[in-house]
């Protein structure tokens, strides 16, 4: 439930979906995998075949769902969507891949998370459109071969380097998901923009993107939350000053770091002088678990620079000092 979390919950599911752009035209940034997936795509579409089996990695509300989307919209095949965590016994992977249409598009999300058994189940569908269903147990079991038809698995990971090798071999293409530029961001706030019918100013976006942790998920949720703040206290048109208004009622500062981000940097530095202190020591110190502080707000200020993670401890870096606004002790200046 944070503002800046890139995690999604089900109410924003329909949001989103009515600004997913849905084809490669559309789809902003990510120069490299959106060529190298056009190519794949082409190729397929002019043998008129199936599309290899594409690989997905990066964090997310990069665009992964999306993409997989656009895949199906531009080979013109239907889309099944499930996730790792949803598939924990063979038989539930054998049942859909057994009721796939020729050509669908399997999107498996969160593909690292699925059970073993389901994985080896899934190396040989990939690689002969063919599973073993087995049937009875311990010594009377038999494997019944069924065929599949051709179909073009789109996996999703948050790393690449979670997956068994074998799995991730069996991919034809991998596209690796950046984080977003901000001037790729404020693009996706103006698509956004005029899709919700919002009027907004360049400076307007610019200041949003900042702010939205490389990340069109979080543009895209901090410009609704813009857009109430200029409907209900002004007329409605986004501007930079409305824009930065509305951010600070939210909690949300100028680099997009949110209460719990600013809470643990500024205990890092004002309380232990920049550290080196033990990640448990920096948890009690603003009242979060231990997990919450790893998990949640490190990750963002280590990407940043802010913080360092050290054998001795947790760092706090010269660019926190100076985003806090505060003077580092005699020795520590850089
Ligand atoms: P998760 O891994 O959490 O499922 P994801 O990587 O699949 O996230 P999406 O659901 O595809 O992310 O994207 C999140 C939102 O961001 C969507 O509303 C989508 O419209 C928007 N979005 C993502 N990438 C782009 C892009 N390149 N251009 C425009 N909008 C984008």
């Amino acid at each position: 439930d944070r503002l800046v979390g890139a995690e999604v919950d089900g109410e924003e599911q329909a949001i989103e979906a009515a600004l997913r752009p849905k084809d490669l035209g559309e789809f902003v940034g990510q120069e490299r995998v959106r060529e190298q997936l056009d190519l794949v795509l082409r190729a397929a579409r002019q043998r008129g075949g199936t599309a290899d089996h594409v690989l997905l990695s990066g964090a997310p509300g990069l665009g992964k769902t999306t993409l997989s989307l656009i895949i199906a919209a531009e080979m013109a095949a239907p889309i099944r969507i499930t996730s790792g965590p949803a598939i924990q016994h063979a038989g539930d992977l054998a049942a859909i891949l057994s009721s796939l249409a020729e050509g669908e598009v399997l999107f498996l999300d969160e593909i690292h998370r699925m059970s073993r058994p389901a994985e080896e189940m899934l190396y040989m569908a990939m690689e002969d459109f063919r599973v073993d269903v087995i049937v009875g147990k311990g010594p009377g079991a038999t494997a019944i071969p069924l065929e599949l038809p051709p179909f073009t698995l789109v996996g999703a990971t948050t790393r690449a380097g979670l997956l068994p090798p074998p799995l991730r071999d069996r991919f034809g293409f991998t596209g690796h998901m950046e984080f977003y530029a901000a001037s790729e961001l404020e693009r996706v706030i103006h698509r956004s923009a005029r899709l919700l019918d919002v009027e907004i100013e360049a400076p307007g976006a610019t200041e949003i993107a900042g702010r939205s942790r490389g990340t069109p998920r979080i543009a895209n949720r901090l410009l609704r939350r813009v857009r109430d703040y200029a409907q209900v206290k002004a007329d409605g048109v986004i501007t930079k000053d409305i824009a930065s208004r509305a951010l600070a009622v939210y909690d949300v500062d100028a680099r997009g770091l949110d209460r719990l981000d600013r809470a643990v940097l500024t205990a890092l530095l004002k309380l232990f002088g920049g550290g080196p202190v033990g990640l448990s020591t920096l948890a009690v110190a603003v009242g979060e678990e231990r997990e919450t502080v790893e998990e949640v707000a490190e990750p963002f200020l280590v990407r940043e620079g802010l913080l360092a993670r050290t054998p001795r401890g947790r760092v706090g870096t010269p660019a926190a000092w100076a985003h806090l606004g505060l003077t580092p002790p005699q020795g520590q200046r850089s």
